[in-house]
């Protein structure tokens, strides 16, 4: 890929996602795969006038390896230095950028019990931190850029140099970052946003009616002063920044107790490096009561048996099939694309702004008012070209807002 292309990529992580600062820190985690690209970024950081450039660098491999061959114990522990070096980079105010290029079945054949073991106590030791990102007290913002391993599960019929190509051209696309000017770009694409949040925020419904052809069937309640959200989001200062680029969806809360039917995935999940495939689940006052997969199921049960709120809904997210992403057919074996070509749900934690007020409550009085809590955010594909939506009002009136996959308001 052209270098002048991959420096305007990165500057608009920088500027458009993290918004960095005059004399801010900087911490940008990416896969030593992309160590050229990760270098980019940190001169743009620089640029942008950051006070100090950190790179974690993460490798598939050696963690694939760690898995495979580590001591079991160490699978139990999250090390204190690890907590005190994220509060270190919350403290100083840091914005955190995310490369992503992992190979969706990276961890595929490891054991789950040690991805769930690992998982939980990871969780609950990065709450504090977690608490800030979602809550947008910190910036943060994720990008996906290709790997080879992850190029050929897209494009397993091509050379690995075309495959990387091609998929750096659909990833650059599907990110609106192939333009010349990709930051004003977005800034036209988060305007679109409007018209459809405030439709749906004035609506109020209490629930929504969600149907599919492959049989999702599922009325989901939807938390009192919901807000819906989409196109970014603002820290506490009043700072803009986009946490995922591309981002196509808008959502909102659902009761976490209030959610009755079967909901059939329309796309497989890479979760903890293993992919979940062919998988449905059915709820029952906002829990799952049984779920299956083709593929995986025990990946499955590491996300619904995590905790109490594992096996509840955060998220329900609506996308129109006529986003970029929706458009390329492709499936990217990777959630950030693929939420974006497709309507979704979360199991797990919902985000405090998907309420009035919410980013003030305390975790107890959040859950009371109906919001989820739990270690996982897994969002997961169950939009289809056919699916229609209604919104249900308190006294019962219905709007049929969405139509074979598109919003008709
Ligand atoms: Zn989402
Ligand atoms: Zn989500």
């Amino acid at each position: 890929m052209d270098k002048a292309r991959l420096e305007k990529y990165a500057a608009l992580l920088v500027r458009s996602g993290g918004n960095v600062q005059k004399g801010q820190l900087v911490v940008i985690s990416g896969s030593v795969d992309n160590a050229p690209f990760i270098r980019m970024v940190q001169g743009a950081a620089y640029d942008a006038g950051a006070s100090e450039v950190r790179v974690d660098w993460l490798d598939d491999q050696v963690n694939r390896t760690n898995y495979l061959r580590a001591d079991s114990k160490v699978f139990d522990v999250y090390e204190q230095w690890r907590v005190d070096k994220l509060k270190e980079q919350d403290d100083k105010g840091a914005v955190y950028l995310h490369v992503r290029s992992s190979d969706p079945d990276a961890l595929a054949g490891v054991d789950a019990d040690r991805l769930r073991r690992f998982a939980k106590v990871a969780g609950e030791a990065t709450k504090e931190h977690r608490k800030l990102t979602m809550g947008s007290f910190r910036r943060w913002s994720i990008i996906a850029t290709p790997s080879v391993a992850w190029a050929k599960k897209v494009f397993p019929d091509l050379s690995e140099a075309d495959a990387m190509e091609k998929l750096w051209k659909y990833l650059l696309k599907g990110a609106r970052a192939d333009g010349n000017d990709p930051i004003a770009d977005w800034v036209e694409h988060k305007k679109s946003f409007d018209a459809r949040l405030d439709y749906l925020n004035a609506k109020q419904f209490d629930s929504l009616r969600i149907k599919t052809r492959i049989g999702t069937d599922i009325t989901l309640g939807l938390v009192k002063n919901h807000i819906w959200e989409g196109g970014g989001d603002f820290d506490k200062d009043g700072i803009p920044f986009l946490p995922n680029m591309p981002t196509e969806e808008i959502f909102t809360m659902p009761d976490r107790l209030r959610a009755e039917g079967r909901v059939v995935a329309s796309m497989p999940l890479s979760y903890q490096g293993n992919l979940i495939e062919d998988f449905e689940m059915t709820f029952k006052n906002g829990k799952v009561e049984k779920f299956s997969a083709k593929s995986n199921e025990a990946t499955l049960a590491n996300i619904i048996e995590m905790d109490e709120g594992g096996g509840r809904l955060g998220e329900v997210a609506i996308v129109a099939n006529n986003s970029p992403i929706g458009q390329m057919n492709t499936l990217f074996y990777n959630t950030l694309f693929d939420e974006n070509a497709s309507s979704h749900l979360a199991l797990g934690k919902a985000y405090p702004k998907n309420i009035q007020g919410g980013d003030k409550l305390s975790t107890e009085e959040f859950v009371k008012a109906g919001g989820n809590d739990s270690l996982v955010h897994v969002d997961f594909m169950f939009g289809t070209d056919d699916m229609n939506i209604w919104g249900i009002a308190t006294d019962g009136t219905e709007t049929h807002f969405y139509q074979d996959g598109e919003f008709v308001f």
